[in-house]
């Protein structure tokens, strides 16, 4: 016998308790996006692969050893499964002349994300992430404003223990001062260092101060600082900030080791880290990208944004108690016989079509195995039709929760009857 075949690892299926759950955290979601006008954009899963290196930087973990690249046995072409949204949602920004022809953008997407990681709990190698971005927006207002988006959904989650670290890398020339000095100090400690630390000495050397090792850290904290290179432009953005910050009343940290791992990132940058979920702790990640745009070969443009991991914030929102309504339908709809059962599809389309969910008995059975059904799938009425019912046209409205007498209307009056058992009869609405 051939053994059955199985998922790819670290690539989940979401069955459907989890995947309400989801659709559940979606419309929140959609809501509190339309709340700060965003606009949805949908990009292709697959990617040219130069993009994905000129955009996050060849010297990081993801183009280093995270992508899924490939090459299009027919023709050739150099493709990778997208790694992240913000490359692509300014490849298409720039492709589509967004910004030329209606000004700054701002713009959300939410779908799958791929990387060649370790699985392990909120790591996986297909996850999930919103990704917000503001293109076309200089001031530290917009920064300031997408943070205080995503303490605004937390809040409206009822996320608890998610706290914010804030860090800014100033401008390209501050950081090639600060990066000319880093070298200097690690190259004093560079037989210390690890092998990822020793190979990006000198080609990112800002990614060591980023590092997990611990026998790193103490070579980390001696490290000169980016923040005593910020010249007074990048300095008044990131106080300008934390005044935005400070009015809106959310507590924050400045992190100087923040450094993010992708490389377009300047000036402002922020973690939502929660120390509930283990290692796995940065539920949403951003900052301001002035460069990329021009990195891409595109007139120069200001943007900034964020990405927060679906599959992490889940954790943490079931962690903190959050709970999605299961739908039941608004009736169950059972039937014994022919001419019943062709009047059940009629009746069942008939609440449908007057915005009822009906749940149609499928695959025949005894009443009393159809109303177990019916009890089961927690409908506040059965719609039940037998021969006789059948024969004069009619239908039986039996309320499942809360007591309640069995009425019998005809097949016209059953929307009407529906309603009024719902909507007016508070022994069925209060019921369970
Ligand atoms: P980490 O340091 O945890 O690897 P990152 O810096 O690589 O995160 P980003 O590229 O900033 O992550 O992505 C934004 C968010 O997407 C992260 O904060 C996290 O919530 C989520 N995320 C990133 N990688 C994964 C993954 N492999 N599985 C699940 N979620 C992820
Ligand atoms: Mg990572």
């Amino acid at each position: 016998m051939s053994q059955t075949l199985q998922a790819v690892r670290g690539m989940n299926d979401i069955l459907p308790d989890d995947a309400e759950t989801w659709e559940y955290f979606e419309n929140i979601v959609r809501d509190w996006l339309q709340s700060y006008g965003y606009r949805p954009i949908r990009m292709p899963l697959v990617e040219p692969t130069p993009l994905f290196k000129r955009a996050i930087g060849e010297v990081t973990d993801i183009v280093e050893k995270e992508m899924y690249s490939f090459e299009d046995a027919l023709n050739g072409e150099h493709l990778t499964l997208r790694p992240e949204g913000t490359a692509s949602c300014v490849r298409a920004a720039i492709q589509h002349s967004l910004i030329a022809a209606g000004g700054p953008q701002r713009l959300y997407y939410y779908g799958p994300m791929f990387r060649h990681e370790r699985p392990q709990k909120g790591r996986y190698r297909q996850f999930h992430q919103i990704g917000v971005e503001a293109l076309g927006f200089a001031g530290a207002d917009t920064d300031a404003e997408l943070i205080l988006m995503c303490a605004r959904l937390w809040d409206d989650l009822g996320l608890e223990d998610v706290a914010l670290e804030i860090n800014s890398l100033g401008a390209p020339e501050e950081r090639a001062q600060h990066r000319a000095a880093l070298i200097a100090y690690l190259e004093q400690h560079q037989d210390k260092l690890d092998e990822d630390g020793k190979r990006r000495l000198h080609t990112n050397p800002l990614r060591i101060l980023d590092t997990k090792n611990p026998e790193l850290q103490a070579i980390v904290e001696g490290a000169p600082r980016l923040a005593d290179y910020l010249g007074d432009e990048s300095k008044a953005h990131f106080e300008a900030v934390q005044v935005f910050l400070k009015d809106a009343g959310i507590p924050f940290r400045i992190n100087h080791r923040l450094v993010r791992g992708l490389d377009y990132y300047n000036r402002t940058v922020f973690e939502w880290v929660t120390t509930r979920l283990g290692a796995q702790g940065t539920i949403c990640a951003g900052g301001r990208y002035d460069g990329l745009f021009a990195q891409l070969g595109a007139k120069p443009q200001p943007a900034a944004g964020f990405a927060i991991g679906i599959e992490r914030l889940l954790l943490l929102w079931q962690a903190c108690g959050g709970e999605s309504e299961r739908a039941a339908p608004d009736a169950y709809v059972v039937s014994v016989g022919e001419a019943a059962q062709r009047l059940a599809m009629r009746a069942a389309e008939s609440l449908r079509e007057h915005g009822f969910a009906a749940l149609m008995h499928c695959g025949g059975g005894s009443f009393k195995s159809q109303m177990k059904k019916a009890d089961a799938s927690a409908a506040p009425v059965a719609v039940v039709i037998g021969e006789e019912e059948a024969a004069a046209g009619e239908v039986g409205l039996k309320p499942l929760r809360g007591g309640g007498v069995q009425l019998r209307v005809s097949l016209e009056a059953l929307p009407e009857a529906m309603a009024a058992l719902l909507y007016s009869d508070e022994s069925v609405q209060e019921g369970q």
